[in-house]
């Protein structure tokens, strides 16, 4: 498969603009704004490692779901989460990068099943050595879970892996609907222990993800 060849095609069929922007961040970040229907992808002006294909088709599987459904156009986020940004942001972006990979999946199976088995491997090396922190937690289920549903890949899991694992299988990736990211950003939040209620609500056309305390 030709990569470049794909990012061209997928960027035909956007429909909202696509702009790039050199930015001090470690990897290539899309930010869609359904106000301007502008896709902005920020691209690292110091990247450690060159950017690669793969991680280019990532940003535009985001770009295409977020012109599909509001829900899907991550990255605004209520005001009143501050205090709860640290983990809300990465839970959010575990459940859209599972519905994003499907795509990058779709597009290229080959090179998107070979780089899932190089995240896993490099997991397993991290999980030997060292204590999880909960905003890791979210990608590693993600990556765990891809590599079961794409590699066939058998995996014993420690304890409190397992559901979070479970929850992103039992809602399958080619089917994104809000329900099932509240769903799952909900197991991933009450398996390591944060007691908050997530809530994906739309106010004046503009998607929020929110956190309510639970039983309000
Ligand atoms: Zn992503």
């Amino acid at each position: 498969m030709d990569l470049k060849a794909k990012i061209k095609e997928v960027t035909r069929q956007l429909t909202w603009r696509v702009e790039y922007q050199p930015n001090n961040t470690k990897d290539l970040e899309i930010l869609s704004n359904p106000e301007t229907k502008t896709h902005t992808i920020y691209v690292p002006d110091n990247p450690k490692d060159p950017v690669g294909p793969l991680e280019h088709l990532h940003e535009l599987a985001h770009a295409v779901l977020s012109e599909r459904d509001l829900f899907l156009a991550g990255g605004v986020y209520d005001l009143n989460i501050q205090d709860h940004r640290y983990n809300l942001v990465p839970a959010i972006r575990a459940v859209d990068d599972w519905w994003a990979d499907y795509l990058v999946d779709s597009w290229c199976p080959d090179e998107a099943r070979a780089d899932i088995a190089d995240h896993l491997e490099m997991i397993y090396k991290a999980l030997q050595f060292k204590a999880i922190q909960p905003h890791e937690f979210f990608g590693i289920a993600l990556i765990i879970a891809e590599g079961i549903y794409y590699c066939k890949a058998e995996i014993t899991l420690p304890g409190h892996l397992q559901p979070a694992v479970q929850a992103f299988l039992d809602h399958p990736p080619d089917k994104p609907s809000r329900e099932a990211a509240e769903e799952i950003a909900q197991v991933l939040f009450d398996v390591t222990g944060i007691n908050l209620k997530i809530k994906f609500i739309e106010s004046d056309g503009k998607p929020f993800w929110t956190v309510e305390k639970k039983g309000e």
